[in-house]
């Protein structure tokens, strides 16, 4: 049994975090593959060193002293090597990538190194070996991982080394200059060493205890949840709950292969475990998120339910601008077209004339609303759980705008007034969740 354990930067900010790693990795034998991120903040005050390499590679590109910026990022690994009495060359990393500082340095490649000189430090101070994602990682040359020869790769350092630290969020094109997953992509990096390798589970530590099932700057200590499917994780990612990249899960679900979000600060909390067959019934609601940032644009013709293109017309106009329509309720003589509000920002207007011409439809747009998700896989072929709902807002006087209900009846989706957002969040926790 072989586990990957990826540890993200608030679980590698200073010495005490390191030591915690190590305890944790230690105490598991089937923890053989570590993947980590670059040190992440040691209070709320400080900054991570990806922050710092993308500020580093500002000043250099545009010519401004960055003397102190690159001391600071030197001085946290030189501290924490120091702290630990690492017997890695650190110090000899550093001064390679101080003498490659130029105005042409890829920001690729300079914002990798907090990954890489991270990793260096944990394989000496594990006893692992290191193992450079550029490497490992393959991406082709349109920007898309290559899994063929990447699980290739991975299979065969794993087979030479046996236990193996791996930088995470980078990898390399084919002629070996480095790439860069978007923000937060230490996730991804330990997801396709789990698929490649296909481990019976991929450990990701943090500094919370799991995902919690609604956001805690609304609800007052909502609950850790247990287990979670693929699919419900999706769902309230996408509405807002920030919890692993999005790309994370891809790859291990294919091959069912369970997440174990766990905290670095409490290791004997069980966390979350995400996978494809959860047992656990206690609830009918897994979580709740939401997003405030919606508009309606509804378009309204006598008769509509006779014309037949119409919807696709309209969703033509929206393609045309290369907005995403989140949601389509819809009535006998008019429907909505639900978008995230930033997304058409800048052609609103210009959506609506083209609406109000082709369709020859009356055209209105709501800008105030607020989506809150309500998302459980026990929910399916329930009854009561709309009604509960519609009382508990009804309750404290927020009209319901819209609703949607996805056909896998895995969520409730409900469109009110921004303004009702909180209160809508709070009381579905408290009738559903508490
Ligand atoms: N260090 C990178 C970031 O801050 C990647 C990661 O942590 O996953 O986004």
């Amino acid at each position: 049994m072989l586990v990957v354990t990826k540890f993200g930067g608030s679980s590698l900010s200073c010495a005490t975090q390191f030591a915690k790693v190590k305890k944790i990795v230690e105490s598991d034998a089937k923890r053989k593959i570590v993947v980590v991120s670059a040190l992440g903040k040691r209070d709320s005050s400080d900054t991570k060193i990806t922050d710092l390499l993308y500020i580093l590679h500002a000043h250099i590109k545009y010519g401004v002293p960055y003397d102190d910026i690159w001391n600071m990022i030197y001085d946290r690994f030189v501290e924490i090597q120091t702290e630990l009495n690492i017997t890695c060359e650190i110090e000899e990393d550093l001064k390679i990538i101080k003498d490659e500082l130029n105005p042409s340095i890829s920001l690729d490649y300079l914002v990798s190194r907090g990954e890489y000189l991270t990793a260096r430090l944990m394989s000496s101070y594990l006893g692992y070996q290191f193992v450079d994602a550029k490497n490992l990682i393959c991406f082709s040359y349109d920007g898309k991982i290559d899994y063929k020869m990447t699980e290739k790769k991975v299979r065969l350092a794993f087979s030479e080394y046996g236990i193996m630290v791996v930088p995470g969020f980078y990898g390399a094109y084919p002629n070996g200059s480095v790439k860069l997953f978007s923000r937060g992509g230490s996730d991804v990096t330990g997801s396709i060493l789990a698929m490649c390798l296909n481990v019976s589970l991929y450990e990701n530590w943090t500094d919370v205890s799991g995902i919690l099932a609604a956001d805690p700057k609304i609800i007052d200590q909502p609950r850790a949840i247990k287990e979670i499917t693929y699919a419900e994780l999706r769902e309230l990612s996408y509405m807002g709950a920030n919890v692993l990249h999005e790309e994370t899960v891809f790859p291990v679900q294919s091959l069912n292969i369970p997440i174990n979000l766990k905290n670095t600060n409490i290791p004997e909390d069980p966390g979350t475990i995400i996978k494809n067959d959860c047992a656990d019934v206690s609830s009918n609601v897994t979580g709740i998120a939401g997003r405030k940032d919606f508009v309606a644009f509804t378009i309204s013709k006598n008769h509509m339910s006779n014309e037949i293109g119409l919807l696709r017309k309209a969703l033509t106009i929206f393609e045309k601008y290369n907005v995403s329509v989140e949601h389509i309720p819809s009535g006998i003589d008019s429907f909505s077209v639900v978008v995230a509000k930033d997304t058409v920002e800048k052609c609103q207007y210009d959506i609506i004339t083209e609406l109000k011409q082709a369709l020859g439809a009356d055209v209105t747009l709501d800008s105030d609303i607020a989506l809150v998700a309500v998302v459980g896989r026990n929910m399916a072929k329930k009854s009561g759980i709309c009604g509960t709902i519609f009382s508990t807002l009804g309750e404290k006087k927020i009209s319901v705008k819209l609703l949607a209900q996805g056909p896998s009846e895995l969520n409730i989706i409900i469109g009110i007034s921004v303004s009702d957002y909180e209160t809508a969040l709070k009381a579905l926790y408290e009738t559903l969740m508490r």
